[in-house]
């Protein structure tokens, strides 16, 4: 028999650059495919996994205000985008056999559900990916505020935030060579030392509900069974 998994439901986000592997713009279907596959691998080894998509490789509401654009309209053409996203991810997951079903924060409900809390939990318990799609459903919120609320409100033992970068550094590791990797972090530690692991309003929830949160690279096949598995990958922070 297998070990027990370190974590049983778990909620992963995936930022809109995550799915846009090295292209500029947009989603590649070949990322998304192994991302599904990985999802359901975990599932099959006994794990209940919810996603939070992000829609930064569409539009984003700042980048978009930036450019002279209303910034609530801009937003919600963000929250469209992770719809956009969150569907691609649905259909990949669907292709390879499993049950998926996006829940939408803002009410879209011809192309996808409505966000309702009990029922994600059930989809969960029956075996379905639930991709939640719009972050919080306002503007001025991120996906990853999406993310941290929807871990909390399904009750989730992790949020494993996915990223380009394989955890936390001390410095930016792109530009200092010398940069290190932390393997654990307080909630304190991260706001002492300002360090950028999400932003302050989904990092907040995060500590004030003492979720712990795991920051790795997903761009690296494997990574998220091995977390499930017990493995100290990426960073991981907690109380
Ligand atoms: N957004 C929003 N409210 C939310 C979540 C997202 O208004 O609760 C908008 C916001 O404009 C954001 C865009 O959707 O820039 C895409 O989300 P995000 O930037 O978090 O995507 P990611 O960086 O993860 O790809």
């Amino acid at each position: 028999m297998s070990p027990p998994l370190a974590y049983r439901r778990v909620l992963l986000k995936l930022s809109g650059e995550a799915l846009m592997g090295d292209e500029d713009y947009g989603i590649d279907p070949k990322v998304i495919a192994r991302i599904a596959r990985e999802v359901i691998e975990a599932r099959d080894a006994g794990a209940e996994v919810a996603l939070v998509v992000g829609g930064g490789n569409i539009f984003r509401g700042a980048g978009l205000a930036a450019s002279g654009m209303d910034r609530v309209t801009g937003d919600q053409m963000g929250m469209l985008a992770t719809v956009i996203n969150a569907l691609a991810m649905q259909d990949a997951l669907e292709k390879i056999g499993a049950k998926a079903r996006v829940m939408s924060a803002i009410k879209i409900n011809d192309v996808c559900e409505d966000y309702i809390r009990r029922r994600a939990i059930r989809h969960l318990e029956k075996g379905r990916t639930v991709v939640f799609a719009a972050g919080t459903g306002n503007p001025f919120f991120t996906t990853d505020s999406g993310a941290a609320l929807r871990a909390i409100e399904i009750g989730a033992d992790v949020l494993l935030k996915a990223t380009k970068v394989d955890g936390v550094y001390d410095r930016d590791p792109k530009h200092h060579a010398d940069a290190v990797r932390f393997e654990r972090l307080s909630y304190d530690d991260v706001i002492n030392r300002d360090l950028k692991v999400m932003d302050t309003a989904a990092f907040a929830l995060c500590r004030d509900s003492e979720l712990p949160l795991r920051i790795f690279d997903m761009s690296q096949p494997g990574q998220l069974l091995r977390i499930l598995q017990g493995e100290n990958i990426g960073t991981l922070v907690q109380g």
